[in-house]
This record gives structure tokens, C-alpha cells and sequence, in this order.
């Protein structure tokens, strides 16, 4: 992606937030906007804690909780999505991305997101024969780097 292409997805996710924010009856402050404009620009999966900290560092003075709900309110608005990987705080990512599956590395903590047509269409045909169809789905594999574990 180019620098220009970049800035104009930021662009558009702002513009998506800000709506959603004000669609959830949510008046979008200065704080707040500094909170959109630090999401528009977050293609990881970060914290509320983290988000804070980088929105903190941009404009002094949103609180935590203000962070806490306007995740809410975006979440509710179907803009971004709340993974709740084991024994970790919830992460966020935009809900815009193409659908893809996590593996969470324990040790570190990293998020990798992984997308293979092979488990889409396992998850499908098993769906299938018990007489359903998939709706949606979550798939996270916890995992160790080779090497590293203790009983590797
Ligand atoms: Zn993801």
C-alpha cells in the first residue's frame, strides 16, 4: 500500500468511526476524535490500555473508562470487533478487514491473523452434513514458536 493509499483508508475510517459515534448518540470531543483518528491508524489488534496510551500521547485527557465506552458504542455499531483471547484484556480491529482467524502466541502475546480456504470449506462441509450452515465463525489457535516450549 502507498503512502497516499494509506492516508485515504485512514481517511475513510474516520469518517466511518466519527458517524458511527454520533449514529450510537455519542458526542465526539476533541479527546474522542484523538481516540478515532489513533484507531483509524491501528492495524494491529491493540488493548483499550494501549489505545489510551497512544491517544493520551496525541491529546491529553480522555480517561480510560471514556475509552472503554467508545468502544462500546463502536463495537454496538458493528464498525470495529472485540476479540476476547484467552487470559488477555480484549483486543479491538476494524471490522472492515476481509475475514480472517488469529493464532494468539502465549508466550509473547502476539496476534497473527491467518486465513486458509482449506478450514473455511472443512468448517462448511462439517456444519453441512450435521444440517447447518455456518452463520459466522471464530477460530483461535493458541500457539508456542518451535523451539521454545519446555517440552519442544
Ligand atoms: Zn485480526
Amino acid at each position: 500500500m502507498t503512502q497516499k493509499e494509506a492516508m485515504t483508508r485512514q481517511d475513510d475510517r474516520t469518517r466511518r468511526l466519527t458517524e458511527a459515534l454520533r449514529d450510537a448518540g455519542v458526542r465526539v470531543t476533541r479527546q474522542r476524535a484523538a481516540l478515532l483518528s489513533v484507531l483509524a491508524r491501528a492495524d494491529d489488534h491493540p488493548e483499550a490500555v494501549e489505545l489510551h496510551r497512544r491517544a493520551e500521547s496525541e491529546l491529553p485527557g480522555i480517561s480510560l473508562s471514556t475509552v472503554y465506552r467508545t468502544l462500546s458504542a463502536l463495537e454496538s455499531q458493528g464498525v470495529i470487533h472485540r476479540h476476547q483471547f484467552e487470559g488477555a484484556p480484549a483486543r479491538f480491529e476494524h471490522a472492515e478487514s476481509a475475514h480472517h482467524d488469529h493464532m494468539i502466541d502465549v508466550d509473547s502475546g502476539e496476534v497473527i491473523e491467518f486465513a486458509s480456504e482449506r478450514i473455511e470449506k472443512l468448517q462448511a462441509e462439517i456444519a453441512r452434513e450435521l444440517g447447518y450452515d455456518i452463520v459466522h465463525h471464530r477460530l483461535e489457535l493458541y500457539v508456542r514458536r518451535k523451539g521454545t516450549g519446555s517440552d519442544g
